[in-house]
């Protein structure tokens, strides 16, 4: 890291960060944005425009983050804001069913075939907990199987083994977490069909849904193998169970119809979030009309939110979804596949061992050479490598994620210019890993 395009202190951002210690526990509202994976200080942003963020000290970064997904568009985009001022100049909020959220949710059952009717949330963690909750209350039954290294939201249930920031802090089972809760939740390795029949058949009439990511992100990207899903609905189905496809990552990013676009498995229920809230709180769960029929006020299961179906979440949600045509997604696909091989040449180039793992336009590099088909394989990579990595691309106007065990986010917005940046950060990035001492 000797020819640093910037100087590698934040000022601005530690003064930031400092004030944010004093009154928000760790300086954070959502913990992998400390930084303690990899170190330093977190950047604090003022803007963003397009591929770019700005920080508090005014340095410019291509975004390899996207908000974790959502920002598919690039940042504020000129229709999406657009529609967002036209929505915010009639209210806020109104308490009351408005036309926003029944056209948000017609474009989502229009793009997604199994989802027949769906229920807005306002964050992905309130879609899984009602989604389990609905398929509890569905079913009769009360345990969850669920797969390590996939994270669905911090559900009491499902934070067992989980993926995202449990993986990248290695926290042991969260305290907060009852033993009936841990209890009820079956955690097995991702990837591994005998295991998901050994635990339907320890457990007959007892399980009432299994819970995937459609294809995990947040162990890094590590995509089912050909066959899994299925093999997954089929056990559900075989044993009264429902197949609960989380797409809160992957709904509307990885294609059209998200990742039931590319595979084509039809869950019972699926789980959205990210992309459909264009970058304001907006989630949702839907699926089987028969299934959905048992929620609150149609049927028994409660589910309810004050800010459910926000007017100008809504109205973010919609805009951003009706710019995504079959274009967007082949220019999103194009500079992914651009970035990947970009990071491929320059780490080759370097000797370090590395695997690119991808998942349509989301990709994750791995800094180990054997391929990462579960949770245990990703743990196994040299993350000190990344850490070095992380550093030298940071300090050279390249911001990832803050961590080895996250998917890397592109947008429509990320032009020639913001991938030369990339390309020009990389060598030293590379030389940077290929150096690193655990
Ligand atoms: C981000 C995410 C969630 C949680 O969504 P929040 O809006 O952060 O609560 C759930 N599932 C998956 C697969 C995710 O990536």
């Amino acid at each position: 890291m000797s020819e640093l395009a910037y100087p590698y202190e934040a000022p601005a951002s530690q003064a930031l960060f400092d004030r944010a210690a004093a009154v928000t526990p760790g300086g954070v509202n959502s913990p992998v944005r400390a930084f303690r994976a990899v170190g330093g200080t977190p950047r604090f942003m003022v803007s963003g425009t397009g591929p770019y963020l700005t920080d508090a000290d005014g340095r410019e970064y291509v975004d390899l983050v996207c908000s974790w997904g959502p920002m598919i568009l690039g940042h504020a985009h000129p229709e999406v804001i657009a529609a967002v001022q036209e929505a915010v100049a009639r209210g806020t909020s109104f308490g009351t069913p408005a036309e926003g959220e029944v056209a948000l949710a017609e474009a989502m059952v229009e793009r997604v075939a199994p989802l027949e009717e769906v229920r807005l949330v306002s964050s992905g963690t309130e879609a899984t907990m009602s989604a389990i909750r609905l398929a509890r209350g569905f079913t009769q039954r009360t345990k969850v199987i669920k797969f390590a290294g996939c994270y669905h939201g911090h559900v009491d249930s499902l934070l067992a083994a989980a993926g995202s920031g449990v993986a990248t802090f290695a926290l042991p089972d969260t305290p907060g977490v009852t033993g009936a809760q841990a209890s009820d939740t079956i955690v097995l390795p991702y990837n591994d069909l005998e295991a998901v029949h050994a635990a339907f058949a320890a457990h007959p009439g007892e399980i009432a849904c299994v819970i995937t990511e459609a294809s995990p992100g947040n162990m890094g990207v590590v995509p089912p193998l050909p066959g899994f899903n299925q093999g997954l609905k089929d056990a559900c189905a075989a044993n009264g169970a429902l197949f609960v496809s989380d797409e809160v990552m992957t709904g509307f990013r990885t294609s059209r119809a998200g990742w039931y676009g590319v595979e084509g498995v039809v869950p019972d229920l699926m789980t959205f979030g990210k992309v459909m809230g264009g970058g304001f709180p907006a989630a949702a769960f839907g699926g089987r009309a028969d299934v959905m029929a048992h929620l609150a006020p149609a049927g028994p299961v409660y589910q309810a939110g004050t800010l459910s179906g926000n007017p100008v979440a809504t109205a973010a949600g919609l805009a951003q979804l009706r710019l995504l045509d079959d274009a967007a997604y082949e220019t999103v696909n194009a500079v992914s596949a651009q970035v990947q091989s970009l990071v491929t040449e320059a780490l080759g180039k370097e000797g370090v061992a590395h695997t690119v793992q991808t998942a349509s336009n989301m990709f994750s590099v791995f800094f180990t050479d054997r391929p990462v088909r579960n949770y245990e394989d990703a743990k196994a990579q040299e993350s000190f490598r990344f850490t070095a990595f992380f550093h030298s691309l940071l300090s050279n106007g390249v911001y990832l994620p803050p961590s080895s065990f996250e998917s890397w986010f592109v947008s429509t917005a990320h032009d020639e210019r913001a991938v030369q940046r990339i390309a020009d950060a990389l060598p030293a990035a590379a030389r940077a890993a290929a150096e690193a001492t655990a």
